[in-house]
């Protein structure tokens, strides 16, 4: 069986990486330009997370 870690796959090795990236995945958001991204930095209330440090990430 998968064992996947909770939260956004990219979260380990993101710059961006806030705390609600490392408990839920991102939702699909619409850019102003059309495109799709599963990232929490496009919902507009992830400016009220923290970002975390890399080595908060265990
Ligand atoms: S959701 Fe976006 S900001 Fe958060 S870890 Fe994933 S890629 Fe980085």
């Amino acid at each position: 069986m998968l064992n996947l870690p909770e939260g956004c796959a990219f979260a380990p090795r993101c710059e961006k990486c806030m705390k609600v990236c490392l408990k839920y995945e991102p939702k699909e958001f619409s850019t102003e330009d059309g495109h799709k991204v599963s990232c929490w930095l496009y919902d507009s209330r992830a400016n009220n997370n923290t970002e975390v440090k890399n080595n908060d990430k265990q």
